[in-house]
């Protein structure tokens, strides 16, 4: 099964993928979570996007579909995936036409103050990707691997209020360009809610 998680910053994308990628074993790819380890290895892309990625814009549709396009060609992904975070363009909706046939695309939606809210309480271990929200911790450390949890820079306030707009305007285009595959599940419950209304769908 191929499938595209389509949903603004903070809507639980990424929460998600990993339940749908445990459930039916199939590779999450999540570009974000890519372009973040380049960072932290300080490679040549990792210097390229690091700014970026800072100031909450998207990296170029280029760097992007390539990477894309070099993962979705490993074995692992003969059988299907969930992409996190790609498409984030209509450029690169067009794009992964040629690189693969997507069954379905899911559409996550959740309204903003809470998206705001999430964001901001939001803290990822740098270690193991594990995401937790400031409600659920007792102290700021990874339950899976006790690394010290961060807040991503693009956590910030400032920030995330640049992203959603960008959102808006370069994303937010796909939901018609995938109108005929598309479904959409609410995040405002708990992850396992949303989970149920993906699984009644892919089922
Ligand atoms: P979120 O969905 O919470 O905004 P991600 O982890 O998906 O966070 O992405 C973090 C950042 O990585 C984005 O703000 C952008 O700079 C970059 N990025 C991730 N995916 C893409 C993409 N498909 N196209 C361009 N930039 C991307
Ligand atoms: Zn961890």
């Amino acid at each position: 099964m191929k499938i595209i998680l389509l949903g603004a910053p903070g809507s639980g994308k990424g929460t998600l993928a990993k339940k749908i990628s445990k459930e039916y074993n199939i590779p999450q790819i999540s570009t974000g979570d890519m372009f973040r380890t380049c960072v932290k290895e300080e490679s040549e892309l990792g210097k390229k996007v690091k700014s970026i990625m800072e100031s909450g814009a998207l990296v170029p549709d280029e760097v992007t579909i390539e990477i894309v396009k070099d993962r979705l060609s490993k074995v692992d992904c003969k059988n299907g995936f969930i992409l996190d975070g790609f498409p984030r363009t209509i450029s690169q909706g067009e794009a992964l036409e040629n690189i693969s046939q997507i069954d379905k695309v899911i559409l996550v939606e959740l309204d903003n103050d809470i998206i705001i809210d999430r964001l901001s309480s939001r803290r990822t271990c740098p270690n193991c990707g594990e995401i937790y929200s400031l409600s659920e911790l007792e102290n700021e450390v990874c339950k899976k691997c006790n690394s010290n949890l961060i807040q991503r820079d693009d956590d910030k306030p400032e920030t995330i209020k640049h992203r959603l707009e960008v959102y808006e305007k370069s994303t937010a285009p796909l939901i018609n360009f995938y109108s005929d595959k598309l479904v959409k599940v609410s995040s405002s419950g708990t992850p396992e809610e949303t989970f149920e209304q993906v699984k009644a769908f892919l089922n």
